[in-house]
């Protein structure tokens, strides 16, 4: 079974996406190597690239309290976010298993939809092949909140 049964997208060799965007995935390579994870030992690395072409990177970073960690993804975000960029052009998501690309999970796919639609770049080890999809083809229905109390 292959890692893409879920997710809709193309698979692109990696010399053929754009420079920034070869850029960006390199970011999230070396951002990986951060990741703090001694409980899982799963690193993920990712970053993001702002509509301002600044670019955050982010490392998942786990916690001896579990449920307080928190994703790559969301770290690359909130790094961006404490520097008041609110507007982002791609995210790149990298994990370690060589089988599968490792998409963002449920949390970080809410979170980031709070800031709008995104190219999401997804590779694994051997960075050869890239899955190419958006936050919106992940996440097609996502909660938004409306306030009709009135
Ligand atoms: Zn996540």
């Amino acid at each position: 079974m292959t890692s893409t049964k879920n997710v809709t997208g193309n698979i692109i060799k990696l010399k053929n996406l754009d420079a920034n965007i070869q850029k960006l995935i390199h970011e999230a390579v070396e951002a990986r190597t951060f990741a703090y994870c001694p409980y899982s030992k799963f690193k993920v690395g990712a970053s993001v690239l702002c509509e301002d072409g600044t670019l955050y990177r982010g490392c998942n970073i786990e916690n001896a309290c579990y449920n307080v960690g928190i994703c790559a993804e969301r770290c690359a975000y909130s790094k961006a976010l404490s520097e008041g960029k609110t507007k982002y052009q791609a995210v790149v998501v990298v994990a370690q298993q060589e089988d599968r690309f490792t998409p963002p999970c449920g949390a970080c796919r809410q979170f980031m939809s709070e800031f709008g639609n995104v190219d999401v770049y997804i590779t694994k080890p051997g960075y050869e092949d890239v899955l190419v999809t958006s936050l919106n083809e992940l996440l097609p229905f996502q909660f938004e909140f409306t306030n009709n109390q009135g």
